[in-house]
């Protein structure tokens, strides 16, 4: 599939991440405009607020964009999401015939400031990347017995908090919590000393249900993606997560990008997930290409100091997809929300430069890796500038996330002081 011209310029970039092809849908405001829904076009921001309120954007009798979050609009289902996306292609289009209506409501994205584009309902983080489950299985249980004995039957997960999730640009607080170390006899409330990213996509539900799906209703409920960096206290999940999984280590933050990258503009970039090692039970196999082609990396910038690349991946390498993941979380009869939010969990490739947390770039801290800067890394350090970036490479374009950052503050010297 081609580019599709626009007549904002910038959006023709072959390097832009927002071509006319992708549209993605955020939440911005600027020094004089409170925070509303906005569509990425090059590099300018479509006020939807604005547009609606001109009745140049009219889908439906009570405005959906004059909020700062897109749940209205997934309120409405797909025909309507399907609607919105014919309408803003055809007003951006080359050619268009409304562009001097709508080249007024353009916001350079440079003059605005970027917020969470959704209201999480609920966030529940799966661990369905193989290459990452068997590289920590191997560090802690050994190579014979890496994967779990149900992992390649169902994709596993826990139920996270949407309360710690936040967007792209928010500091990231180096936590406390309850340690023990193989050193020491006894535990110990101490700053985290494993602190570390996990490299996700997040899968936004776009339409509730109330009992099982099926993988292809699963699929069809889906809205779209993001970036998203589940930060990880590794020392802290080593002495809690026994036997019932993460709690703290996982609740001190999630970042997400702050673009919804919508399904429709990823559906040429559809793949299969890989080759099963047993069948899948009939109720999550797949019922078509799931998974997306979507590049993705990791760099890490030393304060004051430049970034370097740390790994770079494909979301391709996960071994259930999103409409997957959602199908087994409804199985049970769990309802399901508009605006909940999955974590695909760790994706990491089949080699060491693919691997999507430091836990398993430095093999649990053996083996230091070395920045362009010369500094050293086993986990993260204050003041370390985290960066995840992404796109599905089209012809001539490319569908990108923009980027999800957050950057590490120390731990509170007194955590309790009032
Ligand atoms: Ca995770």
């Amino acid at each position: 599939m081609p580019l599709t011209p626009s007549w904002v310029a910038s959006a023709n970039d072959a390097d832009s991440d927002f071509p006319l092809n992708n549209l993605p849908y955020g939440v911005f405001s600027t020094d004089t405009l409170d925070a509303r829904c906005g569509v990425a076009i090059g590099d300018m921001v479509l006020d939807m607020a604005e547009a609606e309120a001109q009745g140049i954007i009219d889908l439906t009798d009570e405005p959906l964009f004059d909020v700062p979050f897109w749940n209205e609009l997934m309120e409405q289902g797909p025909a309507v999401w399907t609607a919105l996306r014919n309408r803003l292609t055809d007003l951006l289009a080359e050619g268009a015939k409304d562009r001097a209506l709508v080249e007024p409501l353009l916001v350079p994205m440079a003059d605005a400031a970027l917020h969470m584009p959704l209201v999480v309902s609920e966030f529940t983080d799966f661990y369905a990347g193989r290459h990452h489950a068997t590289n920590v299985g191997t560090m802690f249980r050994g190579a014979e017995n890496a994967l779990p004995p149900n992992w390649l039957h169902i994709p596993i997960g826990y139920n996270g908090r949407a309360s710690s999730v936040v967007v792209s640009g928010t500091d990231i607080r180096r936590p406390w919590g309850q340690l023990k170390s193989p050193d020491h006899a006894t535990p110990a409330f101490l700053p985290c000393r494993r602190f570390d990213l996990e490299l996700e996509m997040g899968a936004i539900v776009g339409m509730a249900s109330d009992g099982p799906i099926t993988v292809a209703e699963a699929d069809a409920a889906i809205f779209g993606y993001v970036l998203l960096n589940d930060w990880s206290a590794r020392d802290i999940q080593a002495w809690e997560y026994q036997p019932l999984g993460p709690f703290q280590a996982k609740a001190t933050a999630t970042s997400i990008s702050p673009w919804i990258v919508t399904k429709a503009a990823l559906e040429p970039f559809r793949t299969d997930t890989p080759a099963r090692e047993f069948e899948l039970l009939d109720h999550l196999k797949d019922s078509g290409p799931m998974l997306y082609d979507i590049a993705l990396d990791i760099t890490l910038a030393p304060q004051g100091k430049t970034a370097t690349t740390i790994a770079r991946t494909n979301y391709s390498q996960m071994y259930y997809s999103a409409a997957q993941q959602l199908a087994h979380h409804a199985t049970s009869g769990c309802p399901m929300n508009v605006g909940d939010l999955l974590g695909s969990g760790t994706i990491s490739g089949p080699t060491k430069p693919e691997r999507g947390s430091l836990l398993e770039l430095s093999w649990g801290g053996k083996e230091p890796l070395t920045l362009d800067t010369g500094d050293t890394r086993t986990f993260l350090e204050d003041g370390d500038r985290l960066t995840l970036s992404g796109a599905a490479h089209g012809d001539g374009y490319r569908v990108g996330f923009g980027t999800c950052t957050g950057t590490i503050l120390p731990a509170l010297t007194d955590p309790f002081a009032r």
